[in-house]
């Protein structure tokens, strides 16, 4: 049944001319079938360097608008419309531009994680491969940073910058999971093993870690580190099957099981099916908002490599 709706699956693409980007996060069975997997950056330039029609987009709400922001000829299809970011609600455009009215002088760097409309609003958009690039970047020595509280915490320690973070605790629930007790008794069980978390995670977490990386810097870091053949991984757990595929010689522990993002894991088989077959949902931004973000993701571009 699974061998047969996958063989639907790969009929339908060669039709109509058809990718499937997934996001390091997804169901491993949706990885699987993808043609790229990647974090929110990567899955942006390959929107933008595929000469496929449509674009079965296999993340939450922002990354797809991202896509089609930068894309805006191609078709970006979400199997599921309901895989909406809540860090992403987490900075309303109104919000925004009250912080911007008491801090006219600070530039405004948003994590790529955020609404269309804030991201209108921005100066710069960063990843949380970027971040400390990003805002060292940036023309004011203060710098408004949204929506995520712990990547704030991250780019500060590169940056002699004043960094506010709006909102003021904003926060990725899914990371949140993971707690110091969490990487305490991980440590325990796995004295050898090297730790590396996202920096989503909050301050204790990303101060007792060996590495803090993107979810594709993770990936690169455990392929490439020598002499390390077991590592504790502090992220939302589906980078645990591209880890294990890719890196099959070593060994990873998730610091926490429960750190799971249910709206990762809304994109299953039968729904990309379905949104092979009728090209919808689609994913439309507006115009003039599209047009505005575009401008700040592309200074992102322009700054980082
Ligand atoms: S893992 Fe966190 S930041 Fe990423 S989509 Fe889920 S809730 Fe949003």
């Amino acid at each position: 049944m699974r061998e047969e709706l996958i063989e639907k699956i790969e009929q339908l693409k060669r039709k109509k001319n058809a990718i499937i980007l997934a996001h390091n996060y997804q169901r491993p069975e949706v990885q699987d079938i993808a043609e790229f997997i990647g974090d929110s950056l990567e899955l942006a330039r390959k929107a933008m360097a595929t000469s496929a029609d449509i674009i079965i987009f296999c993340g939450v709400d922002f990354m797809a608008e991202t896509a089609a922001i930068m894309n805006p000829d191609k078709k970006i299809v979400i199997p599921d419309v309901g895989a909406i970011c809540p860090m992403a609600q987490q900075l309303p455009a109104e919000d925004l531009l009250a912080a911007k009215r008491e801090h006219p002088d600070a530039e405004v760097v948003l994590y790529v994680n955020t609404l269309a409309e804030s991201k209108a609003i921005a100066d710069c958009i960063c990843t949380s491969a970027n971040a400390q690039e990003i805002v060292n970047a940036m023309d004011t020595p203060t710098v408004l940073f949204g929506p995520d509280r712990n990547l704030a915490y991250h780019a500060q320690k590169t940056t002699t910058k004043t960094i506010i973070p709006v909102p003021e605790h904003g926060l990725c629930p899914s990371h949140h999971q993971i707690v110091l007790n969490d990487l305490i008794t991980a440590k325990r069980a796995h004295p050898d093993a090297k730790v590396i978390v996202h920096p989503e995670c909050i301050p204790a977490v990303q101060d007792s870690a060996d590495y803090i990386a993107s979810t594709s810097g993770m990936v690169k870091i455990c392929k490439e580190a020598e002499a390390v053949d077991e590592l504790l991984i502090g992220t939302e757990i589906g980078l645990l099957h591209r880890l294990e595929k890719e890196a099959p010689e070593k060994r990873f522990y998730p610091i926490s099981t429960t750190a799971v993002c249910p709206q990762m894991k809304m994109h299953t088989l039968e729904n990309i099916e379905a949104a092979l077959e009728n090209e919808k949902p689609e994913v439309v931004v507006p115009s003039e908002t599209a047009r505005k973000a575009r401008k700040a993701i592309e200074r992102m571009l322009e700054i980082s490599h």
